[in-house]
């Protein structure tokens, strides 16, 4: 079933991953616009309710195993849609398994180190899926294409001179590299909007009153800087991609479309990670044969011993709806077993 799930996502999410060796050039290889032809708005619901379900139940699958985390960087321009996103995506998710961490204009303690270290200082503990609403590649991306960014990072000459970029790249991956290598998943996910799109959702939050917070002048100053960032982006998405932690590019400009997308992504590696519910020893049978028996005895006068596992053999006799019976007869028969096994223990 599970590996069934997998290679469907697979299918869908494969056009969307950056081969990793591969020269991306934004413009030429990924269309902002795109929509898969066979799925409607309608159905995308549907299949964004189901990704939200898988991720659920992953989640926390994750959180029980305690040995994998999952790191998730969201990049963007601004509108590119990152705060919905996050929202409808996780929107089932247990808030204790998740924690998200906005990255905005560094601070002068954060500028005092190196530049990966506010990101570390963020990273998700096994069990945990971490989300980055822009991500250490901000460190590649806008301070890229405003150089005066670099100037403030007290840098040595050799740390800020030529090759910069691409020893920044290295340094990147390396990271990364060493995160995966040590049970942290990292998915890269750039959500790609075309200019026209933004210009349009810029207007929406100029017209908008409930909107005016989100907007900026400077939002709408920087798109000057338009071709720079994509080809900063291009040259990311070239450099960075690899086996251990791969781009994702998303067409944004339908949000509804990126959201099935991200939803995709995230069940594919969760599903990819298949972490497991501990396996219950005989040590721990054993407690909880004891406990089950302080507990017993525990009943106030006339109460059953266990109520819980009374209502199970009560609601097996009586029909009702098949479902239900087959599954409290399997809880039984599990029940049963467990119960055998402590005895044993
Ligand atoms: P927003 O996410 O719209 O609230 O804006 C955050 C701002 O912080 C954006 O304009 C980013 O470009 C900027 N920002 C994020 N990371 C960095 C960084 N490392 N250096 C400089 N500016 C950054
Ligand atoms: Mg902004």
């Amino acid at each position: 079933m599970a590996d069934d799930r997998a290679k469907l996502l697979a299918g869908f999410i494969e056009p969307l991953r950056v081969r990793p060796g591969s020269k991306v050039k934004l413009a030429r290889d990924f269309d902002p616009g795109y929509k898969a032809s066979f799925l409607t708005k309608k159905d995308g619901a549907a299949v964004l309710e189901a990704g939200v379900g898988v991720l659920a139940e992953y989640q926390e699958r994750l959180a029980a195993q305690d040995t994998w985390g999952v790191l998730v960087c969201l990049q963007a321009l601004d509108a590119g849609g990152k705060d919905g996103t996050i929202r409808h995506v996780m929107s089932g998710v247990n808030p204790q398994g998740v924690r998200v961490s906005s990255f905005k204009v560094p601070s002068a303690e954060e500028l005092n180190h190196d530049y990966l270290w506010r990101y570390a200082r963020h990273l998700p503990a096994r069990g945990e899926i971490a989300i980055f609403n822009r991500s250490h590649y901000e460190e590649v991306l806008v301070v890229r294409v405003h150089p005066e960014l670099l100037d403030r990072q007290h840098l040595p000459p050799p740390a800020k001179g030529k090759g910069v970029w691409a020893r920044r790249y290295t340094e990147i991956n390396n990271w990364e590299h060493f995160l995966a290598g040590n049970g942290f998943k990292v998915v890269k996910l750039f959500l790609n909007l075309s200019r026209e799109e933004q210009r349009i959702r810029f207007l929406k939050r100029v017209d908008l009153p409930e909107k005016n917070w989100k907007f900026s002048a400077s939002d709408a100053r920087e798109r000057q800087y338009w071709d720079d960032y994509q080809a900063a982006f291009s040259d990311m998405l070239t450099s960075t991609s690899t086996d251990w932690a791969p781009w994702y590019v998303i067409p944004a400009d339908h949000k509804w479309f990126a959201r099935v997308c991200v939803s995709a992504v995230l069940a594919h590696t969760l599903i990819g990670i298949d972490p497991r519910y501990p396996v219950v020893d005989a040590g721990k049978r054993r407690d909880l044969a004891e406990a089950r028996a302080l507990l017993e005895a525990e009943a106030p006068r006339g109460a059953a011993a266990d109520p819980f596992a009374a209502g199970l053999t009560a609601g097996a006799g009586q029909g009702g709806r098949a479902r239900a019976g087959k599954q409290a007869r399997k809880q039984r028969e599990a029940l049963a077993k467990i119960r055998a096994k402590a005895a044993r223990a």
